[in-house]
């Protein structure tokens, strides 16, 4: 938890997800190793990190799509994980709501928006069919699209009107805590800019908790409260948003926005700071620290220490030997 923090209201503790693969599932892909993390209610939290280092894994066992190897996830004082009956889970459904990253998949291109919507809400009760379609038709509203999508087929809309019903989808049980996977990434730039406005508005509107998962800082940058940087499956770096960027202590993080334009035009960070190379298989993770084969800075202990996280003096966490040398060498 960071220094000064509210109250969790989603609490996320030592979760791990193992997948078994290769001949005889014998082999082992570290997916998720251990992470931790809380958001307060209404709170914003950023997970960011390249391509396969584990946060759809993450956005999948917060919303119970695939089960945990271990470590325990609780929202508004519920053990999301372990709930069992029926009744508990529509109940959690109500909780938790997930936003892919394609809204084109996210859609049956067989059914109108209107019914897709719908759908969701017979299954939770809601017994008549004018009230499923008037709280249809008012939820495009608040996303910003015409009560008459309702009609449409996916194939008649543009991506980002079917990615602001996938919103609405999700919005229509009313959860507390959304979980959006990249939600803005199959989506061009003017579409991203109107796409994440309106999540900020809905934040404000519906009072959401929200984690937002995205390989790009600059979108977790303009919607969250804090940053929680992964890599290989950990957490290396987790910090207020603002610091994060005024003093990034992690190499893999000032690598990240060394890549970002933002990094550049700031001056925080050199551009030989940006990470090169592939990250390496989570089949085989090296030996010490994850990060070690792609950081300037590694040294010995580096090779064969695996560093533990150190709550640092500006609140938040770093997994770094040399984050202390490195915070404060002079920003080149
Ligand atoms: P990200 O969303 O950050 O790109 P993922 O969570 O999708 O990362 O994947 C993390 C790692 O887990 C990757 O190495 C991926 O290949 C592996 N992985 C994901 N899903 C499965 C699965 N069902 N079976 C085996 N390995 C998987
Ligand atoms: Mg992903």
């Amino acid at each position: 938890m960071l220094e000064n923090e509210r109250p969790a209201f989603v609490s996320v503790s030592n979760l791990s997800k193992h997948y078994r693969t290769g001949l005889w599932r014998k082999q082992s892909v570290q997916a998720v190793n251990g992470i931790s993390f809380d958001i307060a209610k209404g709170e914003a939290m950023g997970l960011v990190g390249e391509s396969g280092c584990g946060k759809s894994t993450v956005a999948r066992l917060l919303t119970k799509l695939t089960t945990a190897t271990g470590g325990s996830v609780s929202v508004d004082g519920r053990d999301v994980l372990r709930l069992g009956s029926a009744a508990e889970e529509l109940s959690k459904k109500r909780l938790v709501q997930l936003v892919f990253q394609d809204p084109v998949a996210a859609l049956d291109p067989r059914m109108t928006l209107g019914q897709s919507l719908a759908a969701p809400l017979a299954r939770h009760g809601i017994r008549g069919r004018e009230e499923r379609s008037a709280r249809v038709r008012r939820i495009l509203t608040e996303v910003g699209l015409e009560p008459s999508f309702a009609d449409k087929l996916p194939g008649q809309c543009s991506g980002g009107q079917l990615q602001r019903a996938v919103i609405a989808r999700a919005l229509l049980l009313n959860p507390q805590f959304l979980v959006c996977d990249e939600p803005t990434s199959a989506l061009d730039a003017s579409l991203r800019t109107l796409v994440l406005n309106l999540l900020v508005t809905l934040r404000r509107d519906f009072n959401l908790t929200l984690l937002m998962i995205s390989h790009d800082l600059n979108v977790v940058r303009f919607l969250c409260d804090k940053i929680a940087v992964m890599y290989l499956g950990e957490i290396v770096e987790y910090s207020p948003t603002e610091n994060l960027f005024a003093f990034p202590k992690h190499p893999y993080t000032r690598g990240l926005i060394a890549a970002s334009c933002l990094g550049r035009s700031e001056g925080r960070v050199a551009t030989d700071d940006s990470v090169k190379g592939e990250p390496p298989s989570p089949l085989n993770p090296p030996q010490g620290c994850y990060f070690h084969p792609r950081c300037i800075h590694a040294t010995e202990i580096c090779r064969h220490e695996a560093p533990k996280p150190v709550s640092t003096s500006s609140g938040g966490l770093v997994r770094c030997h040399h984050w202390k040398v490195l915070s404060y060498e002079k920003l080149r």
